[in-house]
């Protein structure tokens, strides 16, 4: 499909790396996936293990983190590629910034491990009461007690959990202060006796869900990750990353379908001609490249702007916001072109429709991002 962004050729050159790599390694495991079969975290980790072997490990991490040391703007272009497979390519080696500052301890226990990808974590910040207002909702709360912490409440929805050993858990340690100076992150391992799993909630984009309840569970004076009252920060500052890559999957996706779309509206003869000479069909292609061109440009603008060391919240709000709002869109569009073969579950554009539904909640709802950050910016 032609691409109206010209990128650098190193930038293509990476991508065309990540694109041998999915090929290879995740295309097979998308067509297990459209066979039925369930799949684990745990085969995902043959194509991890080549991402790393190839120089694809913890994308922009420096060198002496083990990572790849990439520009942000390499980093999202390699994201959109892993992202064409329904099974996308992981590149391990990520860290929720807190750990990077920890004690000596903190880091050979947790952040190596992390860093090496023989530990995974989860991040437990959303509760019963609502995910889109953490600031004002989280009620679970972490005390002093002889020189430990104790937490005390639960969370909810959290994604990961089977896989993890540890979880980041976000507490209430000043109930006046709250999200200004008042909510601190905490390592909880997953074998603490004062931790609970409870239900395992299924999703309609598959991925599986955990609630989980602190029945006084007490964690060492230094589970505290980062600064003491500073967590709401840092888990804002971890989620303003994460919407980037959000952004830059989402897009991957969209392109995937939109190729789709083009490929059986070729194909697809109705009414004595083929399905690409309807101007309907024609509209959906054209509305959906035009929008995709858009929100990529969206991208890569707060990529480079990453790389040149600016702050992006709003700009990753808003690339989260379009790329995720804009998949939905086309994913629609694509499942309509391709009739009932569309929403059959060998196909994968009916995996992502129930994917891609999600997207538009976790890491900030579409709401919050539109009107908690791009509309403060502009009207407060
Ligand atoms: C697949 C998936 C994975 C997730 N993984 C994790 C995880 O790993 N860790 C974790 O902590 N949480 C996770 N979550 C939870 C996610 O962060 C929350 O679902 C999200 O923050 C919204 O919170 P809520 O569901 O409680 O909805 P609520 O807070 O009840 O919000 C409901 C709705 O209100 C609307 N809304 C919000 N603000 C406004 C506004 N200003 N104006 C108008 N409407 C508004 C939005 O449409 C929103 O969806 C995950 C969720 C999903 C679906």
């Amino acid at each position: 499909m032609y691409d109206p962004i010209d990128l650098p050729e190193e930038t293509l050159a990476l991508k065309g790396l990540a694109r041998q790599l999915v090929t290879r390694f995740q295309m097979p495991l998308e067509e297990r996936m459209l066979q039925g079969e369930t799949l684990t975290w745990e085969h995902d980790l043959p194509g991890t293990a080549a991402a790393k072997e190839a120089g694809l490990w913890g994308l922009t991490l420096p060198e002496e983190w083990g990572g790849a040391n990439l520009s942000a703007f390499d980093r999202v272009a390699i994201e959109e590629e892993a992202s064409r497979s329904l099974v996308p390519l992981k590149f391990g080696g990520t860290v929720f910034g807190g750990l990077l500052h920890g004690s000596d301890t903190q880091k050979e226990e947790y952040l190596y491990p992390v860093l090496a990808g023989t530990k995974r974590y989860a991040f437990a910040q959303t509760e019963p009461g609502g995910g889109a207002d953490p600031g004002r909702t989280i009620r679970t709360t972490a005390r002093r007690k002889d020189g430990r912490w104790v937490i005390t409440g639960s969370k909810v929805f959290v994604s990961n959990v089977t896989q993890a050993d540890f979880l980041i858990v976000v507490a209430v340690t000043d109930a006046k202060r709250r999200q200004r100076g008042g909510i601190t992150n905490f390592i909880v391992d997953k074998s603490n006796p004062g931790l609970h799993l409870g239900r395992e909630i299924q999703t309609i984009g598959g991925m599986l869900l955990h609630e989980m309840f602190f029945d006084e569970c007490e964690v060492p004076a230094d589970a505290v990750v980062g600064t003491e009252g500073q967590g709401f920060h840092d888990a804002q500052f971890a989620l303003t990353n994460a919407r980037l890559g959000v952004g830059a999957a989402s897009l991957g996706i969209t392109g995937r379908a939109l190729e789709m779309m083009i490929d059986q509206a070729r194909q697809r003869e109705l009414f004595g001609s083929p399905l690409s000479s309807k101007q309907a069909t024609q509209g959906y292609v054209t509305d959906s490249w035009m929008e995709l061109h858009q929100a990529r440009l969206a991208l890569y603008n707060a990529a480079h702007r990453v790389d040149q060391g600016k702050d992006i919240r709003v700009e990753a709000s808003m690339v989260k916001l379009l790329g995720t709002e804009l998949a939905g869109r086309v994913l629609d569009r694509a499942v309509q072109v391709h009739g009932a073969a569309g929403v059959a579950l060998d196909n994968p554009l009916a995996h992502w429709y129930g994917m891609q539904r999600m997207a538009r909640l976790y890491e900030g709802p579409t709401e919050v991002h539109k009107y908690q950050v791009l509309a403060r910016k502009l009207l407060a």
